[in-house]
């Protein structure tokens, strides 16, 4: 199954699409984890993509475009896979039906997952992440054993990510509003779309997305 997760920053797109995507056998494909890696590389796209990133902007279609067609067609991904931050406009969406298309292939479910903007700022400035895995913890909600160190990773340190500051959440509320939101008509008039409640427990979450997604 090809599978999209819509939603807001903070809203829990990657800790669930981790879960989904685990669960199921299918890559896991997070633009803002490949952006992420590509800068602690140092490479020309990393170094080009930071730019937008520190400023909770949106780095340019094109780049991201080919990014995901190249990453799609990686051998863990032919089994399917679960998107988490792409496509976040109307042209990547676009692309994606058309790279898929050419393929044979089309996308199974959007799942939009919604939570209020208020809930998405405090999950979104508590937040800390593991610089090896990517695990996602929440200093009030969800911290990790002793609130500095990662569970599967004792001797790292957490870190807060450069663009979890209170305004670059902000702006990247506002970046999701007029960009990316319209994608939710968009998959809606295609009947794609399914909306999952992103509040609750994360095995609440989990089990509403295990809904939505069927098979
Ligand atoms: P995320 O981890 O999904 O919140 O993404 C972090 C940042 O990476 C975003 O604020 C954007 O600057 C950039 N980014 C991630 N995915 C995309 C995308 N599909 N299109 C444009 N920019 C993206």
């Amino acid at each position: 199954m090809q599978v999209v997760l819509l939603g807001p920053p903070g809203v829990g797109k990657g800790t669930q699409g981790r879960r989904l995507a685990g669960d199921r056998g299918w890559a896991l494909i997070s633009t803002g984890e490949m952006l992420r890696d590509a800068i602690s590389r140092a490479t020309p796209l990393g170094m080009e993509a930071k730019k937008q990133m520190d400023h909770g902007l949106l780095v340019p279609d094109d780049v991201m475009i080919g990014l995901v067609r190249e990453r799609t067609l990686e051998a863990d991904a032919l089994g399917g896979f679960v998107l988490d931050g792409f496509p976040r406009t109307v042209p990547q969406a676009d692309a994606l039906e058309a790279f898929l298309q050419e393929r044979g292939r089309k996308l199974s479910v959007v799942v939009a997952l919604t939570a209020p903007d208020e809930e998405l700022v405090r999950r979104l400035s508590a937040r800390w992440e593991c610089p090896v895995c990517r695990r996602v913890y929440n200093a009030m909600s969800a911290p990790s054993k002793d609130g500095r160190h990662c569970d599967d990773h004792p001797e790292t340190l957490l870190h807060q990510r450069d663009d979890d500051t209170v305004q670059t959440v902000k702006r990247r509320l506002e970046v999701y509003q007029k960009q990316t939101s319209p994608l939710v008509d968009h998959y809606r008039k295609r009947g794609l779309l399914k909306e999952v409640t992103g509040t609750g427990t994360l095995d609440d979450v989990h089990g509403a997305l295990v809904a939505a997604v069927g098979g």
